[in-house]
């Protein structure tokens, strides 16, 4: 039987279910400090609570299949669910840990995990391996936050370490707008994961309609755009759904986007050789982004088998980040973390075939 998970709720709402209230306190901590698997690990919680909650609800709602390591530190995660569909999660290590010349630790390690908000997805982009397997369904609050509850807990990282969440795994978020923005407000419980706003970032291929909704509940979360093209043309045949999104439509929706005044708006844009690649795409997107405190992420197109697009040669990529970076934008290049173990989003799950069972 598929019951909730305690991770689908905020502490207020637990707070409702669970009598008496120092018992949330404690089952919280255990959820979320010692990122508890099951009853059993809750050492101090009555017995009879744990048959009565146990009735009702299970603890972490995931169970690991599949890790694949890469040599960068990148860590690959195929996560099923109760209803045994499965979805990936990706630890990314940003930074290394720093020490000093006597071997002291001057800076930790900075970690970022990628999450999944569905399982396969609606948008149909024809560049990316998710969209492929086509749309399952969504994932509820509680299987996003088990995302990181489980990657933290599998890396022994401590409640209290920080880390960041992009929401850039399976799935378009903004398509899940109810279950993600839970998942954002339980992620920031002060007794819980205390990730703030400006800690997780929703990426999203532009449903400018669910932009201003977002922007309206004012979480403090940061968005990224998935541009990807500067005309609509090539952009509907990237991503069809911009035919009812289009490009200025987004472009509208992000300067209505209540940010930080010291951040600014990520575009990404996913460079395809032949497609994209040219200095007339890079001269339309200075053109596009003027006026928007924007930082552009170039990212490389990871081919998979089947399909028709191409990685762009390095010296292209780099005469677009120059051209940007002299006329006044912001520019990286996403570095390709965990290449050698497919990391673009879906591509482990297709690796195993796993997509067409599901
Ligand atoms: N649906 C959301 C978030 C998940 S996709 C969105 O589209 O923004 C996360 C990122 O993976 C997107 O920026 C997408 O462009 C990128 N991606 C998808 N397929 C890829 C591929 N084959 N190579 C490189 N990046 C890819
Ligand atoms: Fe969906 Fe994002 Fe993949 Fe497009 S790139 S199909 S929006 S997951």
């Amino acid at each position: 039987m598929i019951k909730p998970s305690l991770l689908d709720f905020t502490k207020k709402e637990l707070l409702d279910l669970i009598k008496p209230s120092f018992r949330v306190n404690q089952i919280f901590g255990w959820l979320y400090h010692q990122y508890a698997e099951s009853f059993d690990d809750m050492k101090n919680i009555p017995k009879t609570l744990k048959e009565e909650l146990a009735e009702k609800y299970i603890v972490n709602p995931l169970t690991i299949v599949k890790k694949e390591k890469s040599s960068d530190g990148t860590i690959k995660y195929l996560l099923q669910m109760q209803d045994s569909k499965t979805m990936e999660a990706v630890w990314l290590k940003m930074k290394d840990i720093q020490l000093d010349e006597n071997g002291e630790v001057i800076q930790e390690a900075k970690y970022t995990i990628c999450v999944s908000t569905q399982v396969g997805c609606k948008v149909g982009c024809s560049f990316c391996l998710t969209a492929k397997g086509g749309f399952t369904r969504d994932l509820t609050a509680g299987e996003i936050v088990a995302q990181v509850v489980t990657l933290k807990r599998d890396n022994h990282h401590k409640h209290n370490r920080k880390i960041n969440i992009v929401y850039m795994g399976m799935g378009e978020p903004l398509d899940n707008l109810e279950n993600l923005t839970k998942a954002i407000e339980i992620f920031k419980e002060d007794d819980g994961l205390c990730i703030s706003g400006k800690r997780q970032t929703v990426s999203t291929s532009g449903l400018s309609t669910k932009i201003d909704k977002l922007g309206e509940m004012d979480l403090g979360v940061h968005i990224a755009i998935s541009l990807h093209a500067v005309d609509d043309e090539l952009r509907t045949e990237l991503i069809p759904m911009n035919k009812a999104h289009n490009i200025s439509s987004i472009i509208e929706a992000v300067k209505r986007f209540p940010i930080d005044t010291r951040k600014r708006v990520m575009f990404e844009y996913l460079v395809i050789k032949n497609k994209n690649d040219d200095l007339a795409s890079a001269k339309k997107l200075v053109r596009l982004l003027s006026g928007i405190k924007a930082k552009v992420n170039l990212i490389y197109f990871n081919p998979y088998p089947g399909t028709d697009y191409d990685r762009p040669n390095k010296d292209d990529m780099i005469a677009f980040q120059e051209y940007l970076i002299k006329h006044g934008l912001l520019c990286t290049i996403r570095d390709s973390k965990g290449i050698d173990i497919s990391a673009a989003c879906g591509q482990l799950k297709e690796k195993d075939g796993i997509h067409k069972r599901s």
